[in-house]
């Protein structure tokens, strides 16, 4: 089962046009843990030769992704601006051993050919008539034109490969035609700078998403035609959302940074991407070292996933809770300061922020849940007036005030302010709800919170009392 492939590579190659997005990171997890699992090389490679669509921020925004979720390369980043040399010297090779060729058909001519071939019901396509076939004479070169480079696919038989994934599959040569490998200012095209790159990384596995299964025959030709050793091939299919439609941010959060944003921990986002579309037995739950030793390649589902939501923020739930509270404040105190809170000013220091954390990570699927709840201990509360003549009653203000005069002298723990609550609660013959109300909105300024007792033992004393009186005081 952990047998290991020796020497394995394996590549995230992502075309930095945006942000990170969640199906390319489940995609890049799959290649990271394929080459950890095998004691191999994960290299990261920015596609960036789309100038246009390209930006600083977006490779930026695809770093910041993949160390939020520790994804580590160990070569690169390469960027393929940087290697435009490199791919035109393997073109000139090409050319020169008969594996490419020069075309010099202008865009009107390709034009009146597909018109042509569509008026006879054909598919379109280039119809060779620059290729160099044997005994071919070749019509002279026109002047003024530079030419592309095509590269001279194979006429007959098929590709074929034994997709990671997918199974076999084959694709008839007569399918493909002489993809243009440079443009006639001489830059190389996508599929061409793939090639060479993965053959120049020395790629044993590429793993990529199956938008690019069309690809892969032809790359598979070119390397072929370099004399290159191939890699083998794992499409991984899409991720869907929970409509069945390609994920998209209708149905929810695409960029990886936002679900950091909103409050997700890494490790349950690698938890839930690795489970998505991969099984391992019915094991749910586990960590990323168990995801390594457990990812051999094999158990990825053929179909796309779908993306479940409710899933993430269970597991989210799961990671929070075996969290320590001091790692959680740490965290939550920065969504604290987005809030206008400073946990570490004077009045707010003593509140012990990482028992807060303590309390509320039961209740909560995010950091950013915590954080909001966390509000009401720092915030001046504001009940609305129609929730406070709902609850607080003529005959529950005697509970209240004795109450406030209770807490002065109640030793400050959990358990002696429950006793306080209940003795006061009995005392006034009412019933624990219409006590607990009224106490919430004046202190919390929220209809709920977690066990009064809990959330009163959190606050400073002084704090509760202040906030109950000046409470009572507007409520007259
Ligand atoms: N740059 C491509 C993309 O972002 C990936 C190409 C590949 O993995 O071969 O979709």
């Amino acid at each position: 089962m952990n047998e290991t492939i020796s020497g394995v590579r394996t590549r995230f190659a992502p075309s930095p046009t945006g942000f990170l997005h969640i199906g390319g990171a489940r995609t890049a997890l799959y290649a990271w843990a394929f080459a950890r699992h095998h004691q191999g090389t994960f290299i990261l490679r920015i596609e960036d030769t789309d100038v246009e669509r390209s930006s600083p921020e977006a490779v930026q925004a695809i770093q910041d992704g993949m160390a939020w979720l520790g994804l580590a390369h160990d070569e690169g980043p390469f960027f393929q601006m940087q290697r435009m040399a490199r791919y035109r010297e393997v073109i000139g090779q090409m050319l020169q051993a008969g594996t490419a060729y020069r075309c010099w058909c202008s865009r009107d001519e390709l034009d009146a050919m597909r018109a042509a071939q569509e008026a006879r019901g054909e598919k379109p396509r280039y119809d060779g008539r620059w290729r160099p076939d044997a005994g071919k004479v070749l019509p002279a070169p026109p002047n003024g034109l530079d030419p592309v480079v095509r590269f001279r696919n194979p006429k007959d038989g098929a590709v074929k490969w034994n997709d990671l994934i997918k199974g076999p599959i084959e694709i008839a040569n007569a399918e493909l035609d002489d993809l243009i490998i440079a443009r006639s200012d001489g830059t190389p095209t996508y599929n061409f700078c793939v090639v060479v790159d993965d053959w120049d990384m020395r790629i044993t596995q590429v793993i990529r998403g199956d938008d690019h299964v069309n690809n892969t025959p032809r790359q598979i030709n070119i390397l072929a035609a370099l004399g290159a050793v191939l890699p083998q091939y794992g499409h991984v299919p899409m991720i869907h959302g929970p409509d069945g439609q390609k994920l998209s941010k209708r149905h929810g959060a695409v960029s990886v940074m936002q679900y950091h944003d909103d409050g997700y921990l890494p490790e349950a986002v690698i938890n839930y991407l690795a489970r998505l579309g991969w099984s391992h037995g019915d094991e749910e739950v586990f960590s990323r070292e168990q995801f390594v030793q457990w990812f051999d390649g094999q158990h990825i589902s053929r179909s796309p996933a779908r993306f479940d939501f409710d899933k993430l923020r269970w597991l989210n739930n799961h990671y929070l809770k075996a969290m320590a509270n001091e790692r959680i404040a740490a965290d939550v105190s920065v969504r604290l300061a987005r809030r206008g809170v400073h946990t570490r000013e004077p009045a707010n220091a003593k509140i012990d922020l990482a028992a807060v954390c303590g309390l509320l990570k039961d209740r909560s699927s995010t950091l950013e849940e915590i954080a909001e709840l966390a509000m009401m201990f720092y915030q001046v509360p504001h009940p609305s007036a129609e929730q406070l003549t709902e609850t607080l009653k003529p005959e529950i203000r005697p509970a209240l005030d004795a109450f406030a005069m209770a807490c002065t002298e109640v030793e400050w723990t959990r358990e002696a302010i429950s006793a306080a609550i209940k003795q006061v609660v009995s005392a006034q013959r009412l019933k624990m709800p219409q006590f607990g109300m009224p106490m919430r909105l004046l202190v919390f300024g929220r209809a709920q919170t977690p066990a009064l007792e809990a959330v009163l033992a959190l606050l400073p004393r002084e704090t509760v009392v202040h906030r109950l009186r000046v409470g009572l005081s507007h409520a007259l």
